[in-house]
Order: structure tokens, then sequence, then C-alpha cells
């Protein structure tokens, strides 16, 4: 039973008119007619004022998820965010809309505290935080003292260590839920299977969670592996073949350096990202990329998360992706204006050696190894198994599908 069913005819007569209000601000300030299906779920569920778990696809308008029950609620909204240009991207997209947002990442002057603490009292008000933040007892003494209507943790798969991005700094947000224990909390992810998922319910000390799933499949995006000795004449043939923006992938930053080289040599317009590079560089060489001003990407899994360009043909992966969840969150990155992409892992045998290097770097503790060897065990039987890709991807998030998908590799060699 949900509480809407136990409350009382006026209770349930005052979430009707929030959810007609939530309409009504998807309208006003967003401009659509309506919610997607699983947003309007997701939405009505944190209405309720329940704690929610939302799985939806990249650009299936996650953030959407919370902010509009955020301004429905008024007060306050605490989103958790891994990323500053994710929440710089968020804090914007809201202040052009005229809602109020601030993002806290580093340390905060007191003169800027104190303006937001003005704009805490009024509402509705979204406050961005690293979760790293929520050490500071300046701040958490604000948050308690202000009226949060809402918590949200945005990508919330980091959260768990079976998760493709851990930050650790995640695990402490469950002490916000200590200190605020009937704020409602809604968590969004793209990319999470059963046990990523149960992670996150866990962690977060969610109570009596929903979670609401919208399809993970991307019918447009054309799924391939390919077995190769040697990746640089399939890679220049894609780029020959299919024109548009394009991001390969390698799983090691030395490859990433090879890459960028070979592919300017062959006269391609390249960029490179990998976590061995400073800031600054790395934020130039993401803008010139985002800004049409090359064509290709070569990075490993550092780049992606909080990239919002929608016209990307291609994402090639020339090193083995440490999981399938990784793999399937870089690959999504293709084709979200909907158009047809491609999305191939080149498997060759150096990138298998380079992903086994990696596995075994005495650096990591032993749990954290054990976890990588298994994620990694399920990416090697998907790229060995030659069955379709997508029902492979999707049956990997206990998603049922077909079992020929028509627009994959294996499909496309099965077509009389
Ligand atoms: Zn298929």
């Amino acid at each position: 039973m949900t509480p809407s069913d136990t409350g009382s005819p006026s209770d349930q007569e005052a979430l009707r008119t929030q959810q007609a209000f939530a309409t009504v601000v998807l309208r006003q300030y967003w401009g659509f007619s309506d919610f997607r299906p699983a947003q309007r779920e997701v939405i009505n569920s944190v209405l309720e004022k329940r704690d929610t778990l939302g799985l939806l696809p990249t650009g299936g308008g996650k953030s959407i998820c919370f902010q509009v029950p955020g301004i429905v609620f008024g007060g306050v909204t605490l989103v958790i965010s891994p990323l500053i240009s994710l929440m710089h991207d968020q804090v914007v997209g809201l202040t052009m809309r005229g809602i109020p947002a601030f993002s806290m990442t580093g340390r905060v002057e007191p003169a800027v505290f104190g303006h937001v603490l003005t704009r805490m009292k009024g509402g509705p008000f979204f406050l961005y935080l690293a979760p790293e933040r929520l050490k500071s007892r300046q701040l958490r003494r604000l948050i308690q003292q202000s009226s949060v209507r809402l918590i949200a943790v945005d990508e919330a798969h980091c959260i768990s260590s079976w998760g493709h991005d851990f930050r650790t700094a995640y695990r402490a947000i469950f002490e916000l839920r200590n200190a605020l224990p009937d704020v409602p909390m809604c968590a969004v992810t793209a990319t999470a299977t059963p046990r990523t998922r149960r992670d996150i319910v866990q962690s977060l000390k969610m109570k009596a969670a929903r979670t609401i799933q919208s399809s993970f499949d991307r019918p447009n995006i054309h799924f391939s592996i390919t077995h190769q000795m040697d990746a640089r004449p399939r890679v220049l043939s894609h780029l020959e073949s299919t024109p548009g923006p394009a991001i390969l992938y390698d799983s090691t930053r030395q490859g990433v350096e090879v890459w960028t080289e070979k592919l300017t040599r062959a006269g391609i317009s390249v960029r490179a990202y990998h976590g061995g590079m400073d800031q600054e560089e790395r934020e130039r060489n993401q803008r010139a990329w985002m800004q049409k001003k090359v064509r290709v990407m070569v990075a490993t899994n550092a780049f992606g998360m909080g990239i919002d360009r929608a016209d990307v043909r291609l994402v090639l992966h020339v090193g083995l992706p440490a999981s399938l969840e990784a793999y399937y969150q870089e690959a999504g990155r293709a084709g979200r204006d909907g158009r047809p992409a491609l999305a191939e892992i080149i498997v060759t045998p150096d990138a298998q050696l380079a992903r086994l290097a990696l596995l075994q770097d005495g650096t990591i503790r032993k749990l954290r190894v054990r976890r990588s060897r298994r994620l990694f065990g399920y990416m090697r039987r998907y790229v060995d198994r030659p069955l379709c890709r997508r029902w492979g991807l999707l049956g990997y998030f206990s998603e049922l599908s077909p079992q020929q998908c028509g627009n994959c590799d294996i499909c496309a060699r099965q077509l009389p």
C-alpha cells in the first residue's frame, strides 16, 4: 500500500493538486507538454513523500525527476552530485529558467554563506553539494536550520562499490538521512544492475523505497563487437564511413596518448582526455570537443559523466571496458538525438592484456580487486558470446527483450 492509499480524502486531494501543479511547472519552466511515463511515476512517488530510486537511461531527463517536485514542495532541495561540471550545468539550467539555485563545491566564503542562508529561508531553492561538503559542521548546521523538503542524489550508482564510478564520500550521504529523517529522498541514475540498486537503497538508508525503471533499450544504437589483430585500420575505416562526432575509449592513459597521435597523423581532428592530464588541459579539450571545434575525443573512462552532447554518431572502444555497466554508460553517449549511431568494441590481444594488467594493480584493495575481476568476467563473456548484443546488454540489467534485436552485428549476420 502506498501512503496515498492510507491517506485521508483531504490528503489525497492535496496530492492530486500537487500532481496537477507538477505538470504546470513542467509546461511553464521547461516548455514540455507532458512527462515521459517513467518521469511521471518517479515524480508522483516523490510527491507522495516516498523514498524513490529512479532508473532512467542517459538522456531520459533524470534531473527533472527531482527538480519539478522540488519546485512543487517549495523550500530547499539539497542535490548531491559527484561532478562540478554536472552541478554547474544544472545550476545554470535552473537559473536560466528563473529558479534560484547555487552550488557549493570547495571552501565557501562567509559572505557567500550568509547570502545562501538568506536564500534558503525563502523557496524554492536548489542547493547543489559535492558529497565531500557534507563533512562541514557549519554546513550541516545550516541544513538543519533551513526548511529542506527534498534530498536528491544524482548519479546514485557512485555510492555502490559494485557501480563503476564509486566515490567513498557518497557513503556519507546517509548522515543527511539521520539529520532529516522525515524528508523524502530521490536518487537517480542511468545504469544500475539489481545488485547496485540494492546497494544504493541500503547505503542511503532509504525507507520503504520504491524503485522505478524505464526501459534501458536504446534502439537507434547499432551494437557491434569485432576481433582484430590491429585496431587501427578498423578505427580509420569507421571514422571514414560514419561522419560526425565520435568518442574513442581506451582503458589506459598511455593508450589514449598513442591513439591521439595515430589519429592526428591520419589527418583527423582530435583531442585527448584522461586522469593524468592537469585539470585545465582536460577542461580545455572537453570544451573544444563540446563546442564542435574537433571531431574525435580520445579518452579513458574519466571522460563522459555529465557530457551532454546529443549528436555523437560513433563510440568506439579499443580497450576493454571494466564492466558492462561502464560499457553501457559509455556506449550510451552515442545517438542521444535518437538518430542512428554505432557503438563498437574492437577487441585486440593488446586490449585484453592492458585490462588484465589494470586488474593486477597492487594499490587497489583486495575486495575491490575481487569485485573488479568478477565484473570484468561478465564483460569478457559478453564479448566472447556470439549472441544478440542488445539481448545480452539488456539481460545484464535484468530487462527482458527479444533474442534477436535486428540492430547488432550478430543479428545483421543472421538476416537473409
Ligand atoms: Zn541483435
